[in-house]
């Protein structure tokens, strides 16, 4: 084509992007290997596989395999290295994480070809999406590396972290993983995706330039079921971040069930694209194209079901075909392209075989006439219309460039079809009534919500899901925490006698004797059987389905009362009255802080009695018994405080606007108490909970469960609304079980044995509900440090970034 005629036809001309300096670095480096200690190290069986270009479907190089003992030769090397780097203070690693930054943009252009050319995905994302923002990941968190001594002061690293990713963002995902591990002190074993391995290895090499202590950051190449497993299942690695498919992420799960590792998981989607009739339908129209055709579709939170308000159905979807037509489809090193390769060829046949499926099922599929490159796995974009909510195409996630278009008639209507899928990664609302689409944002449930946008990402605004898109979050002060713990938990030892001391000195000797007396006398009073509690299902006492009672004794034998012995029937029971009133997370919290004082008003009012019940179930003197309702009524007063203060943040990523934090509720929380202190450790962990908006099935102690149940009558006269606090009595450890399998129940809290905790996790696989479990460690109660605080409000809440972008 001459430049005559390219004026005159307004054609695109070709804009190649050179490959050249790409192909010769590879090219000087082949075959790669594993990058362990800060050299490259031959695998041990000397094993290799190809990566291809998906573009020509041509060979590029060959990689190391790793298996598991390389995988254990790198994470030594993470171990060794852990020390050092985190007590290096955090300036020092900031100044490193800072230097990564600067080089990564020093190399930007290999990198972004590099990227281009091993995944298919066009020069203008690579250049212009992926690397600017792996460059700024590691400027922001290189930040927090600075602040963490005084922002994060009650923290510490987790240790050796197993960081394995997918092919679809192979730099980015790098970047999420690392950034925060390495900003908060921990060493890493990263494993890239078999397809995807290049801009790892590149980045190794910066590793070295830059001068990063060896054995901070390891990266293993190879297979999913060799390196991948090995580093899952490895005993010396103290958590693994994962991103890729929501399958595995339930292998994964299961696999480090009760091994106490850390777990974050960021796993699949299909999300809702929501457009109302009166948004700006122009807009509208790019902002698709940027939800399902931006990286191919093969992006965790496309916006890859298009729902729209029923009377501009038709007006959107003739502009849509419009501008498909208009979409350019091939080399992806061509600077002028929309859309690049697939990953490779089985990943196009899926695409193409679940595309059928769905004709077959009844759906309509439009696609533009410009016609795909003959070689190299690519796929042209595509519409389905006439889908219907429950068909394989609007439920299973495609990820690749392929959008299912339904209707709605009213919002109420758009939230119950938008949160119709067990995903919740993301979700996109067009509409020019703000205040609507801000109504309807912590209606939808997903981790991030674009308002008239779609597919933004920064540093500072944390990614991640809700139900089985995963846990955890990436980017923002939030997504730290999935790389720290406690510093109390790095030193029980240490903290049990802090814990200890601390219980003493609260207590004065004289108070002690008296209270001892004071108790003798009233023991005597008091009459051998008390009340026969039910369970508190929904507001009431209700009778336990079996019909069977539980007794419960005195360490001396005496017969203290009996409690209803809860089964399936009464959990399921429990866990509806529960979902029936998540009212609660949507009132003020204002209301529900004020409903906490009150709770511990009425508890003030029978301490003696709480007190005495303690010593009848416990033994326990009646001082140590008295303390415990004290500290309970503090407790209470903390989280009456943290209600309306436990708050979202605004961030202001590098756009025209802000981004909304918002701490939302999880849902309904199954919570197994443990067996020492009876009503410390049940308000403990209810009160966070409700304090935060949830509602909650709780499993009281399983010995001394009466100071649960004398509570009945509290949480009755405390405005409590029905089904917000839930009791069911019995075996802790089947009922928890029954929790954790219960596929409406979002998150379980388990304080019991080790074993139970591993069943907790196994079980919480089926439908990947949080679990917060103490793998039978203790936990001291009384002490404000362990007992109460950041800690249980943050399981207690999931945080949603709602995107909100302005100006003309
Ligand atoms: P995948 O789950 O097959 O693989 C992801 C990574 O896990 C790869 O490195 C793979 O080698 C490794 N792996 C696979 N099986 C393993 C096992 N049993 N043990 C240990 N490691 C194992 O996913 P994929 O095909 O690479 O990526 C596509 C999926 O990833 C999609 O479902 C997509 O939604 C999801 N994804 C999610 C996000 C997110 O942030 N939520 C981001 C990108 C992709
Ligand atoms: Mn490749």
């Amino acid at each position: 084509m001459s430049v005559m005629d390219i004026f005159e036809t307004m054609e695109y001309g070709p804009a190649p992007e050179a490959s050249s300096l790409a192909l010769n670095w590879i090219q000087a480096r082949q075959p790669f290997q594993l990058f362990i200690n800060n050299q490259w190290v031959k695998p041990l069986q000397e094993q290799y596989f190809e990566s291809s270009n998906p573009a020509t479907s041509k060979a590029l190089t060959q990689i190391a395999s790793a298996d598991a003992a390389d995988v254990d030769a790198a994470v030594a090397a993470a171990r060794q290295a852990f020390p050092s780097w985190s007590k290096t203070p955090g300036h020092g690693r900031a100044r490193y994480m800072y230097a990564l930054a600067r080089h990564i943009q020093k190399h930007a252009r290999l990198l972004a070809v590099l990227e281009s050319l091993d995944n298919g995905k066009t020069i203008r994302e690579t250049r212009d999406i992926d690397i600017p923002l792996v460059a700024r990941h590691f400027y922001y968190h290189a930040g927090w590396a600075q602040l963490m001594e005084s922002e994060l002061a009650d923290y510490q690293p987790v240790g050796v972290v197993g960081q394995i990713i997918p092919w679809n963002f192979p730099l980015l995902m790098l970047a999420w993983k690392i950034a925060p591990a390495l900003a908060m002190g921990n060493t890493v074993v990263l494993k890239p995706a078999r397809y995807t391995s290049l801009s790892a290895l590149k980045f190794a090499e910066i590793v070295q330039e830059v001068g990063l202590p060896a054995g901070v950051i390891n990266i293993v190449t190879g297979e999913a079921s060799k390196a991948g497993d090995a580093l899952v299942k490895h005993p010396d690695v103290n958590k693994i971040a994962f991103t890729g498919s929501t399958d595995v992420g339930r292998s994964i799960r299961r696999t480090t069930a009760g091994s106490g590792k850390k777990l974050s998981l960021e796993l699949g989607g299909k999300s809702p694209f929501i457009v109302f009739d009166d948004a700006d339908l122009d807009s509208v129209v790019e902002g698709v194209v940027d939800a399902i055709w931006f990286n191919q579709g093969q992006v965790c939170c496309a916006g890859s079901r298009l729902l729209v308000q029923e009377n501009i159905t038709d007006r959107l979807l003739s502009k849509l075909r419009a501008r498909m037509e208009n979409l350019r489809i091939g080399d992806p090193l061509d600077k002028t392209m929309d859309i690049g390769a697939l990953i490779s060829p089985a990943q196009r046949d899926e695409i193409a075989h679940l595309v059928a499926q769905g004709i077959a099922e009844g759906a309509e599929a439009w696609q533009p006439s410009s016609i795909c490159p003959a070689s190299g796995s690519f796929f042209p974009p595509t519409l389905l219309t006439n889908v219907s909510p429950a068909s394989t195409l609007a439920q299973i996630e495609i990820f690749g460039p392929v959008l299912v278009a339904m209707t709605f008639r009213t919002p109420a209507e758009a939230i119950e079809l938008a949160n119709n899928t067990r995903y919740g990664l993301a979700a996109s609302i067009w509409s020019d009534n703000i205040n609507l689409a801000l109504d309807i944002a912590p209606k939808v449930k997903a981790g991030s919500v674009w308002i008239n946008c779609t597919n933004l990402f920064d540093a500072s605004c944390g990614f991640g899901g809700y139900r089985e898109s995963g846990y955890g979050r990436e980017g923002g002060k939030e997504g730290l925490y999935e790389y720290l713990k406690p510093a109390w938990q790095s030193n029980t030892a240490k903290a049990s006698l802090k814990a200890d001391n601390a219980q003493e000195e609260a207590m004065d000797v004289q108070d002690v004797s008296i209270l001892n007396e004071i108790q003798e006398a009233t023991t005597e009073a008091l009459p051998a059987i008390d009340r026969t509690p039910k369970l508190f299902i929904d507001g009431k006492q209700a009778r336990p389905d079996s019909g069977y009672s539980l007794t419960i004794t005195s360490v001396d034998g005496r017969v203290l009362g009996e409690v209803g012995e809860g089964n399936r029937k009464d959990i399921r029971n429990a866990v509806e009255a529960a979902h029936k009133a998540s009212a609660w997370a949507t009132g003020s919290a204002h209301n529900r802080a004020q409903i906490l004082f009150y709770l511990a008003e009425n508890l003030a009012a029978r301490e003696v009695e709480f007190a005495h019940r303690i010593v009848a179930q416990t033994g326990r003197s009646y001082a140590d018994a008295f303390h415990e309702v004290q500290v309970s009524l503090s407790r209470l007063f903390s989280y009456a405080a943290w209600t309306d203060k436990y708050e979202g943040s605004v961030h202001r990523p590098p756009l025209r606007g802000v981004t909304l934090a918002l701490k939302e509720a999880i849902g309904v929380i199954g919570i197994a108490c443990p067996d020492e202190y009876p009503l410390l450790g049940f308000l403990s962990l209810v009160a966070p909970a409700i304090a935060m908006g949830n509602t909650v099935v709780v499993l009281p102690s399983p010995g001394a469960p009466l100071s649960a149940t004398d509570c009945y009558q509290l949480f009755e006269t405390s405005d409590i609304p029905a089904g917000v606090i839930n009791i069911v009595t019995g075996d802790r450890e089947s009922l928890s079980q029954i929790l954790a399998e219960h596929h409406d129940v979002n998150a379980v809290w388990y304080f019991g044995s080790a074993a139970g905790s591993k069943s907790i996790e196994l079980a919480s696989s089926s439908n990947m509900k949080r679990t917060w479990v103490n793998y039978g460690h203790a936990r001291h109660w009384l002490d404000r440090v362990q007992g109460e605080g950041e800690e249980f409000l943050r399981e207690a809440t999931q945080v949603k970034n709602i995107w909100v972008p302005f100006g003309e």
